[in-house]
């Protein structure tokens, strides 16, 4: 799936050599994979260690923190000439956790079975983290060591932490060391490229994201002995508030990123009645946008970038089977789209349950930030990369419907952008998270001239 172009428009002495590279990012992909870094507890840094071994071996200047123990963040830099303000290359060490039982390979052993590297954090995030180390190693030997000079300064980020609240990763670098990750732009995950009948279709570059907040919904009645039932119970309130949550739907918005998304899409969309429908939302038309929604909203992900999203996904109340209780809750996930109030979700849901004996309130509250530009500099050297590498690929910016690190770098004014640079089909990407995680060993080489051939686009 990879151009066979030798020159995929970057000149000679700075195109490294694939098939070597490949290997190499393999080997470091499956030692990482090795390296059990679930969190909670984490303990990232053992791979934080040999990330940091492996760029001093190239002589890439190199630093590594504990910010608390057995986490780790590593970062490293390639400096240069100061003309333009740095780009960032971000991933993640940490994993989320597997159900052992229901894996067909060890989800620790770096795999390599049917075309495929198998384990935990394979596509989230180690693929990346060894794609961007990898981005390092050639752009030391092939441009500086080359004696070639790169415009901006190229840091490499390695964090612990994502998979929960990133306070020991993100969080913690942009408050003790905010000078050594300060960019114009940075590329972190949270992107797409999606494989449709057996060829890449079109690549999704994150440049911005939902807010995730915590909405708890509380009924509230009179308790007593269950012997004798009592019509105001809490339990049965709660129920009749969920019903009608259930019947409910935010209206759909569109903002600049989901209109292109759908214009840019429906260029290339397989299917008719859904392509034209990605014309009409991305019309601007009233009439057309409504049309075009009922057609897209049969599709859970299309449907979940045109409106805000309430999720219920806890039930709470009572504690003995004869006491009715006196409140019941329900806990809603709600991803407001950016620049959209949560308050104003709150007022409409209230509305929606119509009960004085129900309340509505915020418990947990994200934070927006503003949107990365489409036509940066970044953006449009990703567009060219991932043209370089297939002409017919479609390029298109993604508002993430989960959220990321990404949004506390734009909260303090970095460009980024995700991507996830591995061409997958639908079956791959929902391993995310998942059981049998994995990333094909073909993709692998497209991610890395991807994010390498972006990398030295915009730095060069
Ligand atoms: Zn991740």
């Amino acid at each position: 799936m990879t151009s066979t172009v030798p020159n995929a428009g970057m000149a000679g002495a700075h195109e490294p050599d694939w098939p070597a590279a490949h290997i190499e990012t393999l080997a470091h992909l499956q030692a990482m994979l090795r390296m059990n870094t679930v969190n909670p507890p984490g303990n990232e840094l053992l791979l934080a260690q040999h990330l940091e071994t492996a760029l001093k071996a190239a002589g890439i200047e190199t630093q590594l923190y504990e910010p608390t123990p057995g986490r780790g963040a590593v970062v490293a830099r390639l400096r240069g000439d100061g003309s333009r303000q740095p780009v960032l290359l971000m991933a993640h060490m940490d994993t989320v956790g597997v159900e052992t039982e229901h894996w067909s390979v060890d989800p620790f052993g770096g795999v390599i079975r049917d075309g495929y590297v198998y384990g935990r954090g394979a596509i989230d995030d180690k693929g990346m983290l060894a794609v961007n180390l990898e981005t390092m190693l050639l752009l030391k030997r092939h441009v500086i060591d080359a004696g070639g000079t790169l415009s901006r300064d190229v840091i490499f980020v390695a964090n612990s932490d994502e998979e929960a609240s990133g306070e020991w990763g993100m969080g913690w670098l942009l408050r003790h060391q905010p000078d050594l990750v300060r960019a114009e732009f940075a590329l972190n995950e949270g992107g797409r490229i999606r494989v449709v009948n057996g060829r890449p279709l079109y690549v999704a570059l994150q440049n911005t994201e939902k807010v995730p907040h915590v909405v708890t919904v509380t009924a509230h009645g009179p308790g007593g002995h269950a012997s004798i039932p009592l019509a105001g119970n809490a339990v049965l309130r709660l129920g009749r508030a969920l019903a009608r949550i259930s019947a409910y739907r935010e209206p759909v918005q569109m903002n600049p990123t989901t209109r292109e998304f759908f214009a840019e899409l429906g260029r290339v969309w397989p299917h008719r009645e859904e392509r034209l429908a990605m014309g009409d939302v991305a019309s601007g038309d009233t009439r057309r946008v409504q049309r075009g929604a009922r057609v897209l909203e049969r599709i859970p992900v299309f449907d979940a970038v045109l409106r805000n999203g309430v999720s219920a996904t806890i039930v709470d109340g009572g504690m003995r089977s004869n006491v009715i209780p006196t409140e019941a809750t329900a806990t809603l996930n709600v991803r407001t789209l950016p620049g959209h109030s949560i308050d104003g979700v709150v007022r409409r849901l209230e509305r929606c349950i119509a009960d004085p004996l129900v309340s509505v309130a915020v418990t947990e509250r994200g934070e927006d930030a503003p949107a990365s530009d489409f036509g940066s500099a970044l953006f449009v050297a990703l567009r060219q990369s991932a043209q370089a590498l297939d002409p017919a690929l479609a390029v298109v910016p993604y508002m993430s419907t989960g959220a990321t690190d990404s949004a506390r770098l734009r909260a303090v004014g970095i460009q980024a952008i995700g991507v996830l640079p591995f061409p997958m089909n639908q079956d791959d990407e929902d391993r995310m998270h998942g059981n049998d995680e994995r990333v094909p060993v073909a993709s692998l080489e497209f991610g890395l001239r991807l994010v390498y051939g972006a990398i030295w686009r915009v730095a060069r």
